[in-house]
C-alpha cells in the first residue's frame, strides 16, 4: 500500500517487505540470550534496534538479512532494499525508493505496537510528506488503512489483533482518556483547594477559640483586667527577664479605700461599677508596656517593667490622683473613691528579689499606706 502511494513500481516490493526483518529472526534464533540483551538495551536506552545489534553482534539484522538472501541467490532488487532499509540514502540509486518504502513501512507498523505512537506518527507524517509530497490527509488515510487491512489479514489466520486498531481510533481513544484525565485532575485540584480552604478556615476558628480561651483563662470578667493567675506568671517572667538584662522591675499594690462602705451605701451593683471604672482609670494612666491586673476583691496589682523606684513613684502618684479625681456615675449616683498604693521595686535591694518576696514587701507598703491615713503611696522597706 505504501509502495503504491509512493509511486514505487518495484514488483518485488511485497516480497522484500515480508523478508525485510528476516535478519532479526536469524539473530534471535541463533543467539537468543544475546538478542534478549539487544531488546533490553533498546527498551532501556531507547536506542534503535540496529545500533543495539551492532553493539552486541558487530553486525545488524540488515546485514544478516542481505547476506542470507544473497546466498539464496535472490535478486538484488530484493536483497538491496533489505540491506539499506534503515539507511536508504546509502542504497544504489535504483533501489533507494524501495529501501525507503521498507523503512517507512517499518515505521508505520511500529505505530501499532510499542510506545510513543504519537512521536512515531509525527516522524511518518514528516517523512512521507518530504519524500513523496503526500498530503497529511492522504498519510492519515494510509496509516488507517494499514490498521484496517492488518486486522482483516489477522482474522483470516485467526490471530487475535490485540491492540491493533486504525490509528485514528487509537488517537481518539487517547484523546478521550486524556480528556478524562484532565477532568479528574482538574476535579482533584478543585477538591484539594476546597479542602485546603476548609482546613485554613478551621485553623483560623481554632486559633480564635484558643485565643478567647486564653483570654478567658487570663482575664477577669468584671473588669476586663488580667486576673491573679496571669499576674503571677507575668511577674515571674518579668523578674527573670529583669535579672538577665539587669533592669529594674517595680510592683504597685493598689487597694480601694473604704470600699466596703461603697457597697454598704450604694449597693453591690454600684460597687461593681466602681471597680470597673477604677480599673479603666488605671489602664488609661499606665504606659502600654505596664500591666494592670485584678489581684482580688478591690485590690489591683500593677507591674512596671524596666522601671525603678523613682519612675514607679511618679506613676503611683499619677494613679492615686487619677482615681481621686474620677467622678463615677452609677445608678443615678455620683461616687468618688480613693486608693492606697504600696510600692516595691527590685532596685530597692542589692540582692535578687523573688516574686513572693517582692509581693510581700509591696503588701507591707500597702499596709503602711492604709495605716498612715489612706489615699497615699508608701514605699516598701527592704
Ligand atoms: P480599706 O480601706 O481598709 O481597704 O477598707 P475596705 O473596706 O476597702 O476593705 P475591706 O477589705 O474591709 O473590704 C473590701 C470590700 O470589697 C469587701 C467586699 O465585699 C468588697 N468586694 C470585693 N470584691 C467585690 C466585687 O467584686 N464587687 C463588689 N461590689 N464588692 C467587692
Ligand atoms: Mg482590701
Ligand atoms: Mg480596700
Amino acid at each position: 500500500m505504501l509502495g503504491k502511494a509512493a509511486g514505487c513500481r518495484d514488483q518485488d516490493l511485497f516480497v522484500s517487505g515480508l523478508l525485510q526483518d528476516i535478519g532479526v529472526l536469524i539473530l534471535f534464533l541463533s543467539h537468543p540470550e544475546g538478542y534478549t540483551t539487544v531488546l533490553d538495551e533498546k527498551r532501556v536506552s531507547g536506542t534503535s534496534t540496529f545500533l543495539a545489534e551492532k553493539e552486541q553482534f558487530a553486525c545488524d539484522h540488515m546485514e544478516v538479512g542481505h547476506y542470507l538472501l544473497s546466498s539464496w541467490n535472490l535478486p538484488d532488487s530484493i536483497a538491496q532494499p533489505i540491506h539499506y532499509h534503515h539507511s536508504a540514502d546509502e542504497a544504489d540509486g535504483e533501489y533507494q525508493r524501495s529501501a525507503r518504502v521498507l523503512d517507512y513501512a517499518d515505521k508505520i507498523s511500529a505505530m501499532y505496537h510499542g510506545l510513543r505512537s504519537n512521536e512515531k506518527s509525527l516522524v511518518v507524517h514528516k517523512g512521507l510528506a518530504r519524500h513523496w509530497k503526500l498530503s497529511g490527509e492522504v498519510i492519515s488515510e494510509l496509516i488507517d488503512s494499514v490498521g484496517e487491512k492488518t486486522r482483516e489479514i489477522l482474522k483470516v489466520f485467526s490471530i487475535d489483533p490485540g491492540k491493533i486498531r486504525p490509528s485514528s481510533q487509537i488517537m481518539q481513544e487517547a484523546n478521550e482518556e486524556l480528556g478524562e484525565l484532565n477532568f479528574s485532575y482538574e476535579q482533584m485540584v478543585l477538591e484539594l483547594k476546597q479542602a485546603k480552604q476548609n482546613a485554613e478556615q478551621l485553623a483560623l476558628e481554632l486559633q480564635k477559640a484558643n485565643n478567647s480561651l486564653r483570654e478567658l483563662a487570663y482575664r477577669d470578667s468584671l473588669t476586663g483586667l488580667y486576673n491573679h493567675r496571669y499576674f503571677q506568671k507575668l511577674l515571674e517572667a518579668e523578674l527573670a527577664r529583669a535579672g538577665r538584662y539587669d533592669n529594674p522591675v517595680s510592683l504597685l499594690m493598689v487597694d480601694i479605700d473604704f470600699f466596703k462602705k461603697v457597697n454598704d451605701l450604694y449597693g453591690h451593683l454600684v460597687g461593681d461599677d466602681v471597680l470597673a471604672e477604677v480599673s479603666s482609670v488605671l489602664v488609661r494612666l499606665v504606659r502600654s508596656c505596664d500591666v494592670v491586673a485584678r489581684y482580688g476583691g478591690e485590690e489591683f496589682a500593677v507591674v512596671l517593667p524596666e522601671t525603678g523606684t523613682g519612675g514607679a513613684k511618679v506613676l503611683a502618684q499619677r494613679l492615686r490622683r487619677g482615681v481621686e479625681q474620677k467622678k463615677i456615675e452609677s445608678n443615678g449616683q455620683v461616687v468618688s473613691v480613693t486608693i492606697s498604693v504600696g510600692l516595691a521595686s527590685t532596685d530597692m535591694s542589692e540582692h535578687v528579689l523573688s516574686r513572693v518576696a517582692l509581693i510581700e514587701c509591696c503588701d507591707q507598703a500597702l499596709y503602711m499606706a492604709k495605716h498612715n491615713g489612706r489615699n497615699r503611696v508608701e514605699l516598701a522597706v527592704i
